[in-house]
């Protein structure tokens, strides 16, 4: 039985039709496991959730969604259904729904709430998939049939992915594995190969503008520029809190003259790290882009200062400089300190573009 609290469960998206017609109506009926994979950010949770429930549910409608009415909908919603079991690393679980959500929006009482406690896993464990032997191999609700969604599936560590695939090897009858991944390369290979693999897909500009649109997403233009094509990090920038702050890292490293590396590093390490390094990736990508072919990609409404910063940094040092921040962001998964790694990054960072304020 699933023990994760209730999440807010959102409807199918506008881009996802097409798919749910596809998986719901075949594909999921004709398999024991089911990979859907893509980039983060376009849904793919909240689809997997709808399908679960849906393929639980007593009556389901005619486009074959879940009824929301009858016993398992409502055990489903509350998150107590007994033939539906979610697996997330611990990390997830122990915060409120919106941190297992597929935005990266983090909440600053979670991230207090966490460094006070023991740190929760990352990842999915060995035990977590071994607690799983109850649930697939004794008979369920009415002997009917199970769910098993695992989010995202790339964080199983490789026991944790042996001890799953042994169960995908001989799946027992009447269960669907469903794996959620947006790095779906990281699985073991041997797990792709066991699973029906389907690729979810990405919306269009305009499906992405009309969709934030009828959210009342404020500024549009920019949240999708800084996104890309996926709608719910669109919506996590969006966010007044997330928004403001992340205005105010790319107001002060575009001020290399006035910026401190250290007090903006003291506002910052409560937040999500990975999340700070994508936001200078970003930010990097935009001056070597504009440095080489005159094209911004992220940061369209910053013109003026990246050709600012453009006109007298070092082009090879700002090249190797945005090279390794793909290390950086790698490490800042797991930095064993936060501040330090924020505050060397941000060093770095200013070396390569304002070198004058470092010579003699
Ligand atoms: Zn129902």
């Amino acid at each position: 039985m699933s023990t994760i609290p209730p999440q807010r469960m959102n409807e199918l998206y506008p881009w996802q039709h097409t798919i749910w017609q596809q998986v719901r109506g075949t594909v999921a009926l004709k398999t024991h496991a089911l990979l859907l994979k893509g980039r983060k950010g376009i849904g793919k949770l909240d689809f997997a959730r709808n399908l679960a429930k849906s393929l639980l549910c007593e009556r389901v409608t005619a486009e074959q969604a879940a009824c929301g009415m009858c016993a398992s909908c409502k055990w489903f919603e509350q998150g107590t259904h007994p033939n539906f079991n979610l697996m997330t690393p611990e990390v997830f679980a122990e915060s409120s729904g919106e941190a297992a959500s597929e935005s990266s929006c983090t909440d600053k009482q979670d991230a207090d709430t966490v460094k006070t406690r023991k740190k929760p896993s990352q990842h999915i464990t060995i035990e977590q998939v071994r607690a799983l032997n109850d649930f697939v191999y004794l008979s369920g609700h009415q002997d009917g049939f199970k769910v098993v969604l695992i989010h995202p599936a790339e964080a199983m560590n490789i026991p944790a992915a042996n001890a799953l695939l042994k169960k995908l090897e001989e799946p027992p009858s009447r269960i669907l594995f469903m794996l959620v991944a947006h790095r779906s390369q990281d699985l073991l290979p041997t797990i792709r190969s066991r699973c029906q693999q389907i690729t979810m897909p990405v919306p269009d500009a305009a499906s992405v503008r009309n969709w934030l649109t009828q959210q009342e997403v404020k500024q549009p233009d920019i949240c999708m520029a800084l996104a890309g094509s996926s709608p719910l990090q669109a919506v996590a920038f969006s966010h007044d809190d997330y928004f403001a702050q992340y205005t105010d890292f790319i107001r002060q490293i575009s001020q290399p003259a006035s910026f401190d590396p250290i007090s903006l590093t003291n506002k910052l390490y409560k937040l999500d790290v990975p999340d700070i390094v994508s936001w200078l990736q970003k930010w990097c990508y935009d001056l070597m882009s504009f440095s080489t072919t005159g094209k911004i990609r992220y940061h369209p409404h910053q013109e003026m200062a990246i050709k600012k910063l453009v006109a007298t940094a070092d082009p090879k040092l700002l090249a190797s400089f945005w090279r390794n921040l793909i290390t950086t962001q790698q490490l800042s998964r797991h930095p064993l300190n936060a501040r330090l790694f924020l505050e060397e990054m941000l060093l770095s960072y200013i070396r390569v573009i304002a070198p004058e304020r470092y010579k003699g």
